[in-house]
């Protein structure tokens, strides 16, 4: 999961990453310093794989520390096979990686976390904070609005699952507000009744159990995306939410900054980047009736 602190403020102020809830830390200029170097591979330019999500034929757009990205020119979505080539470090790295940025920030700040739950639910359950960041953002200063959309969260959204939870610091602060919400992170360092330290395949959740589901800065790390969305529509009762935070292709930094862009700066773990084509193809192969987007990276699934 990566999540920013400040976003005003890039050039110089350092981002905040975290995958799984971990955070950790990297300065711009450290960015640069450790951007890696990108090439276009003078041979292939097509791979015998076929597309991830659609099965047509993809093109190679960006190769970053030796890992290619492959573009699909039907359903506009990038992705590169690292997983498939090299499951076991993968896991491995994602696990040292938890580990690492364990150490450097141990749970997330639960104000900050809590204040990200909130988002969540506003964006899940209030058409204003949806339709409107700059709307959302001067109302939710007003109390008697704030109350409202927090009871009108707790009634349309009881039963929530954070996926990608990390240190699961969002799914306590949302259940000392009277949610019932679980998190599910292979990953996760934290032992709790309330986190399933699985993936989503093994987790057995019973069928349209939830009434929501929020997922921050997590499905670019999944590689088998069809099975997931597909078992995330299956636990969300009719009628529930899937809430999405990922960069997407829109991005104009991605337009701007293409191989350099920091969203692909981490190879060897961000194995699928999504578009608004791409995430309209997933929502109508796996059930959702429709999906939504606000910005470059969020989006609405609606069952
Ligand atoms: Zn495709």
């Amino acid at each position: 999961m990566v999540r920013e602190i400040a976003s005003g403020d890039k050039e110089n102020v350092s981002r905040a990453c975290l995958f799984g809830g971990a955070w950790f830390w990297y300065a711009s200029d450290m960015q640069h310093q450790l951007a890696v170097s990108s090439r276009v591979a003078e041979a292939p330019t097509r791979t015998e794989r076929g597309c991830k999500l659609c099965g047509a034929p993809v093109s190679l757009r960006h190769t970053v520390d030796s890992v290619s990205y492959y573009h699909c020119g039907s359903c506009d979505f990038l992705q590169n096979f690292h997983w498939e080539d090299h499951p076991h470090v993968l896991v491995a790295q994602d696990a040292a990686n938890a580990d690492a940025r364990e150490r450097l920030w141990p749970s997330g700040d639960p104000q900050e976390m809590r204040a990200k739950g909130w988002e969540m639910l506003g964006l899940m359950s209030s058409p204003v904070a949806w339709a409107s960041r700059h709307v959302h953002t001067a109302l939710k200063h007003v109390p008697l609005y704030e109350r409202w959309y927090q009871h009108s969260a707790r009634k349309r959204f009881p039963k929530l699952l954070d996926f990608g939870c990390g240190h699961g610091t969002i799914v306590s602060e949302l259940r000392k507000e009277g949610f019932d919400c679980i998190g599910l992170d292979p990953f996760s360092p934290v032992e709790s009744q309330y986190i399933l330290r699985v993936p989503i395949s093994e987790a057995n959740l019973p069928a349209e159990d939830l009434d929501g589901i929020f997922s921050i800065e997590t499905l670019e790390h999944i590689p088998n995306v069809l099975e997931t969305f597909r078992e995330l529509h299956r636990v969300l009762r009719p009628g529930g939410v899937l809430l999405v935070q990922t960069r997407r292709l829109e991005d104009p930094d991605y337009q701007r900054e293409q191989d350099h862009w920091f969203y692909l700066q981490e190879p060897e773990t961000h194995v699928s980047i999504y578009s608004e084509t791409a995430m309209r193809f997933i929502a109508a192969r796996t059930g959702f009736r429709r999906v939504r987007f606000r910005g470059v990276k969020f989006a609405r699934f609606e069952k």
